[in-house]
Parts: structure tokens; sequence; C-alpha cells
């Protein structure tokens, strides 16, 4: 199930240069982007960047300055949010306190006049489906955090909306109950086949749950791309940054040729790698490399001088999972590489102030143009 990658596929929701201002401030700036039926789709990005602002366009508490937004083939403009097959689940979860857990489930099919003995059914079926039909005669202040999260879930989707959204919904959880929610989440939403449009500056979040993320900066996407895509091939410095650890090699290329690119570094690290990329003999790029695809060792590698580079062990943080090796080379750079202790690759054990040898294969890494 991947209707991104098929050209036949129609998106189900298209925002369409979209811009939103506040003021003279631009919350979300000719944003365009398509997002499928059936997709957990993350918008992730850092405070600010207008993820919220654009998720409340869907819903339709907030207008579009320009553009449109289009669901299932209709433009959104003009219809008011509770004739929008759209519901909103917020990070502050909204339930009301005075009332029973079912009652809250029950809210939204009262309102909307549904027969008594058929909301009885609905609510049962939806606390059975987030696991809390025991809890049916609680109030929220009889629950824990986890609980009432999912109480809002089963509130959010009790009408059947064919759009979930979620503005960080895991936000008020503790770490490892976080963790079991994800996994909850998209189980959830594979049984309801409903497309979920999750808001988070958690990227982790967004890489654990999502199909597809967009990663967001100042009211734009920067790239939309699934996870792996988006953490092996970043388009762009901002986001090989933002997504995890990474080190960037800056430098002057020196050769372009039969898909590969060689940059030299001020420190005198000579790079070649094999790339699609084909920036300009002379000018300025980068070479992205995360630190589980550098090694580290105490002998020279068969690839030097090329991809290698001499340094002293500076720092060794042991995770448990994994072990992190900071390495100092001449020119004063800190190298970030980092090896799972159950397959190291890391050859022979390394110590403190030790000498050693780091390197990369000619694969390892992205070249970004400036
Ligand atoms: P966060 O994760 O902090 O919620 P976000 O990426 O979701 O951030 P938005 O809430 O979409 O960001 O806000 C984007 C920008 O627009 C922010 O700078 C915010 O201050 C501004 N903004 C949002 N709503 C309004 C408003 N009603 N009036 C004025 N400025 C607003």
């Amino acid at each position: 199930f991947a209707p991104w990658s098929d050209p036949a596929s129609k998106p189900f929701i298209s925002f369409k240069n979209v811009t939103k201002t506040f003021g003279d401030f631009v919350a979300v700036d000719n944003l365009s982007l398509d997002i499928f039926t059936r997709e957990f789709f993350a918008l992730l990005g850092a405070s600010g960047c207008g993820k919220s602002t654009l998720l409340r366009m869907l819903a339709g508490f907030e207008q579009p300055s320009s553009g449109e937004i289009i669901l299932d083939g209709q433009s959104l403009a003009g219809i008011p949010p509770y004739k929008r097959p759209v519901n909103m689940m917020f990070q502050s979860y909204a339930l009301f306190p005075h009332m029973t857990v079912e009652s809250n489930v029950a809210f939204g099919l009262k309102q909307d006049g549904m027969p008594k003995a058929d909301i009885a059914e609905r609510v049962d079926q939806m606390l059975k489906l987030v696991k809390l039909d025991k809890f049916a005669k609680r109030k929220p202040h009889q629950l824990s955090g986890g609980q009432r999260q999912r109480v809002a879930l089963a509130r959010s989707i009790a009408k059947r909306p064919k759009v979930l959204l979620l503005d960080e919904p895991l936000g008020a959880l503790d770490k490892k109950l976080r963790e079991e929610t994800q996994f909850e989440l998209m189980d959830l939403q594979q049984q309801l086949g409903l497309t979920f449009v999750v808001v988070t500056h958690d990227q982790e979040e967004a890489m654990t749950m999502a199909d597809r993320i967009a990663v967001m900066a100042h009211g734009k996407v920067i790239q939309v791309a699934t996870p792996p895509e988006i953490y092996e091939a970043p388009n762009s410095r901002f986001v090989a940054d933002f997504i995890g650890d990474v080190n960037i090699f800056d430098g002057t290329v020196s050769a372009v040729s039969d898909g590969f690119v060689r940059i030299e570094t001020e420190g005198g690290l000579s790079i070649k790698v094999a790339s699609q990329e084909t920036p300009a003999v002379g000018g300025k790029a980068g070479f992205a490399v995360r630190p589980e695809k550098i090694r580290v060792g105490n002998t020279q590698p068969a690839c030097a001088p090329l991809n290698a580079a001499q340094g002293v062990v500076w720092d060794i943080g042991y995770l448990g999972d994994m072990t992190v090796f900071h390495v100092k080379l001449g020119d004063g750079r800190v190298v970030k590489a980092s090896s799972l202790n159950a397959v190291r690759l890391v050859e022979d054990p390394i110590g403190y102030d030790q000498d050693v040898w780091v390197w990369f294969d000619e694969n390892a890494g992205v070249v970004l143009r400036d």
C-alpha cells in the first residue's frame, strides 16, 4: 500500500498553494501538499513552523488567506467545521470533567441526533476498540493520562470521520506510555482504515508512526517522504540536521564524474562518494553521513587516504543498545560514530585517548548542495 508512489492514484487531501497570514506574519507560505486515503501522515517541524495552522485550516477552524484545500474531490472553502468529514483530537483532550467516559464518547453523537440505542451500541464499540469498556462509568479524573488519551481518541472517532487530525496526540504522556501508544494508534488506524494526519515536533514519533512525513520550516514543506527516505536521503542540510544525528563535512568540490563526487575539506579530508548530484566543480558542497555509518578502528583502512581520517577518541557514551564515540580529528573537528552493541562495527576494543582511524564507504551518505 503506497498510493503516493503510484502516479495514477488521486490524493484524498490536497493543499494547493495555501497561504495563511496573521497580520503581516506569514504562518503558512504558499504550501502545496497531497495526502492519500488511509495514509498515516505526519507534519513534523519545530515550534512555530505552521504545522498546527495547517491542521486547523483542514479542520475549518481557520480559513486560508489564499489558496485552496480539496478533500475527496471537493473544495473545503466556506464549509464549516461540523460539516467536514474531519475530526480533531487535541493534546489537552478537552474531555468534559463532570461526564462519565461513556457520556464523553456519546456527546457528539447525541448532538447529531443519533437514536439512543445506536449511540449505546456505537459507544460500546468505540470503548472496546480502545480497551476501555470496563471504565465506561468512570469520570476523567479517575483515569490515568494514557486512559484519558484513549477516551479522547474514542470520542474523536465515534462519529466515524474520514480523516482524523491529531495535534501532538501523545504530548502529555510519559516516554514509555508514549511508545506503547504509538503502536496502538498505528493498529487502530489500520483497523479503522482512516486517514490520520498527525502534528508533532517529535521526530521519533513521526518516524515510528507515519507512512510519510512532511518536514516543515517557516510555513513551508522542505521534504515529503517515507521515514527511511527522510533519514537516509535528506534533500537538504536542514532535513539532514533536523532528523537524527549527522556529521556534515563541508568543503570544495574538486571533481564530479560518473556518479561520483569529490570534496576536499579544509581540515584535509578527501571525500569521494557515490552521488547523482552534480555540484559545480570549485563550488561548495557538504557530505552528510550518519554516525552509524562511520567506522572506527585501530588500523588504517583500505580506502585511505580517501574517506578516512586519523583522530583521538575523545568521548565514549554507552547507551545500552549502542555505544557512541566522539573522535577528535587533527583539525579539532569532532566526528560522531555509533555502533550497535549487538553488531559491532567497531573492530577492536576502543578506549579513551586512543589513536584511531575513522572512515566511511562511498555509499554512506548524501552530498548536500548549498
Ligand atoms: P507549535 O508546535 O508550537 O504549536 P506550530 O508549528 O504548530 O507550533 P502554529 O501554531 O501553526 O505553529 O503557528 C505558526 C505561527 O503562526 C506561530 O509563529 C504563531 O505564533 C503564529 N500564529 C498562530 N496562530 C495565530 C493567531 N491566531 N494570531 C497570530 N499569530 C498566530
